[in-house]
């Protein structure tokens, strides 16, 4: 049953996280999404679109343009198609309790584009192009031999090597949301999240920077009942 982990993982009476609908049939591009997620620790939820559901792994150490680095992706369970839209804050105690922050979104497709994904992720090798609107270009999800916690076997999420490679820190360098501009302290103080909490996920010398002048901090949001954000631009 797909979404069926996802589902019993969640109290929708009491997160503001989406249900999520029937998985749908693909009509357009894939959907790819990057959730910039301070639970338990700081991570970064790299999402695929892919027979319906986003294929989904936390990535603890970010996302990296520089091909030497090899990032950790332990994969998690499917995620519906509407929880790309969720931006806001997951009550503490609830599963993954804390900020979700909108990091990148945009389409991606397999590469090549005739590739079969399902054998691909079954092998193991998922080659895929990301047009994100802060990662782009090539990259590659491997899975590893060992096995990890839980018994879940670790992936590795590495960038290929072309013009969008980097050795810039793209985490520090665009720390903000990409639909709504906020740092996660902003959505934590929008959505009435830890304030505290969200901002150890933030750069810390933007923060400095912040307090220094307060005009840097963006004007709370008027209204605190929506966190699925809302937005014509880009992809569903
Ligand atoms: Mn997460």
């Amino acid at each position: 049953m797909p979404l069926e982990t996802y589902r019993k993982k969640r109290r929708f009476g009491v997160t503001p996280e989406p249900r999520g609908k029937s998985p749908r049939r693909r009509t357009k591009k894939l959907a790819y999404v990057i959730q910039k997620h301070r639970a338990t620790a700081l991570h970064y939820d790299f999402r695929l679109e892919w027979n319906g559901v986003m294929l989904s792994w936390a990535v603890p150490k970010a996302p990296s343009l520089n091909p030497a680095d090899k990032r950790l992706a332990m994969p998690t369970e499917d995620h519906p198609l509407e929880y790309n839209k969720f931006e806001g804050v997951i009550p503490e105690g609830e599963y993954g309790g804390g900020t979700v922050m909108i990091w990148d979104r945009g389409t991606w497709e397999p590469e090549p584009e005739s590739a079969d994904v399902d054998a691909a992720m079954k092998k193991g090798e998922l080659k895929f192009r990301l047009h994100g609107e802060k990662l782009e270009g090539g990259w590659v999800l491997v899975r590893m031999h060992r096995r990890g916690a839980e018994g879940r076997t670790p992936w590795l999420l590495i960038k290929h090597r072309d013009e969008f490679v980097s050795k810039r820190d793209i985490t520090e360098e665009a720390p903000r949301s990409v639909v709504s501009d906020r740092l996660l302290v902003e959505i934590a103080r929008d959505e009435g999240g830890n304030m505290k909490k969200a901002a150890d996920g933030d750069p810390p010398a933007l923060l400095r920077k912040m307090l220094e002048n307060p005009k840097l901090v963006k004007p709370a949001k008027k209204s605190r009942k929506k966190s699925v954000w809302h937005s014509n631009r880009g992809v569903s």
